[in-house]
């Protein structure tokens, strides 16, 4: 990307005057050239990390540097960098289709629609066709999957016009959601998309903290050679970053993004994983440790965030929510508490609260939820105070 651009579309992001090109280079350096894997049996060697178009562009220049080649949400960007346009068969871009005509429960899937979107973002984005189409949210349940192809068919029709080349889902769970009747949790229905067929890779949510039935899954994905990309990996690291006496007691050497960064790719069974991260120096901290054993101290720095994040930070689970008399979408509530306590992208966070239907101050705090939750989060306390801060 030239200097220039760069600068344009830093400022277009409202990001300010982004750092020298030797910064960039220095922070690509620091991170070393990031290793690779298959993706499932395919013949696609991704990095062990990969990227998101939701980066800020001095980021996303350094992770091509580093050799990230695998761009998650690539349709986010509102300049596409030109490193990646001049050089786009060395890129594979991964574009997310939602449901249209409602939101992630209650839209429908449509498979001109999703032509059309995709077919535009193709020609908005200069990509000329995306690698990988992804069905953002994923099914409900497996009836659903077995039951509609109008996904599939939108993506066959768009592989014939050479627009796409490979299927792919992120897959969230519903079981327990109140407004998704028959809703089934992430690991069934990944489980049944597996032997299914027709997928090729699967982002899921994954960190640390026990998950026997994703764990479970990512077994089965690895022996049937089905692909595997983490996604919201970094369960409360952001908040614990900035909480002085949680960081007073941390092991030195290492950071809560590093020490992440080392235990997904080195620990876990996953081809990728994805980091959320929004500055070059948290490219540098979290990056830096893609692929790199997990010394003592990281060691120790897992167990305790998987402590922290077991009293403070909602896992998504869904186990609650069907028990709440006000039906509220205590996951979606939490998941945009993440967003702003974690990623500090608090304006999404706002964003996205104001769509709910039902907001966190519906909570009349008749505590029917608290013995659901696996992790006995305060969750009234917690609903009050993330209205505070996003309502
Ligand atoms: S305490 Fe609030 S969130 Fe929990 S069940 Fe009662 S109304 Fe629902
Ligand atoms: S509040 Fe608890 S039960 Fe509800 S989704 Fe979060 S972790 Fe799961």
């Amino acid at each position: 990307m030239e200097r220039r651009e760069f600068i344009q579309t830093a400022v277009a992001a409202g990001l300010g005057l982004p750092s020298g090109p030797s910064e960039i280079e220095q922070a690509a350096r620091k991170v070393g050239r990031l290793p690779r894997r298959k993706l499932g049996n395919s013949a696609r060697e991704i990095s062990v990390l990969v990227g998101a178009g939701d980066w800020a562009p001095e980021a996303v220049e350094a992770g091509i540097l580093s050799g990230i080649n695998f761009w998650h949400g690539a349709d986010e960007w509102q300049r596409t960098p030109q490193a990646i346009l001049q050089n786009r068969e060395a890129h594979y871009c991964q574009i997310s289709v939602d449901r249209v005509r409602g939101n992630h429960e209650t839209g429908q899937i449509d498979e001109e629609a999703h032509y059309q979107f995709l077919k535009q973002a193709a020609k908005r984005t200069g990509l000329r066709y995306f690698d990988d189409m992804q069905f953002h949210f994923g099914y409900h349940s497996v009836a659903e999957l077995k039951k509609n192809r109008a996904f599939i068919r939108a993506f066959e029709r768009l592989k014939k016009e050479g627009l796409v080349r490979h299927l792919c889902l992120s897959q969230h769970s519903y079981d327990g959601n109140s407004r998704v009747p028959g809703g089934q949790s992430a690991a069934e229905i990944l489980t049944a998309v597996v032997q299914d067929g027709l997928y090729e890779h699967a982002q899921f949510l994954y960190s640390y903290g026990e998950d026997a039935a994703t764990n479970e899954f990512v077994a089965l994905a690895k022996r049937k050679g089905f692909g595997t990309i983490a996604m919201k990996t970094a369960r409360g690291a952001g908040r614990m970053a900035q909480d002085r006496d949680f960081m007073k007691g941390f092991p030195a050497g290492t950071t809560p993004y590093h020490a992440l960064a080392r235990w997904l790719t080195t620990r876990t069974q996953l081809d990728a994983a994805v980091i959320r991260i929004n500055s070059l120096s948290q490219f540098v901290d979290t990056y830096s440790g893609a692929g790199k054993e997990l010394r003592a101290a990281d060691s120790q720095a897992i167990r305790r965030m998987t402590a922290y994040a077991d009293q403070e930070v909602c896992r998504l689970c869904n186990q609650c929510m069907s028990h709440c008399p006000q039906r509220l979408p205590i996951a979606d509530i939490l998941r945009y508490e993440r967003y702003a306590a974690d990623y500090g992208d608090t304006a999404r966070a706002r964003r996205l609260y104001a769509q709910l239907e039902k907001q966190a101050d519906s909570c009349i705090a008749c505590s029917t939820c608290l013995s659901y939750c696996p992790q006995r989060l305060r969750i009234p306390d917690k609903l009050a105070a993330t209205h505070r801060l996003l309502g």
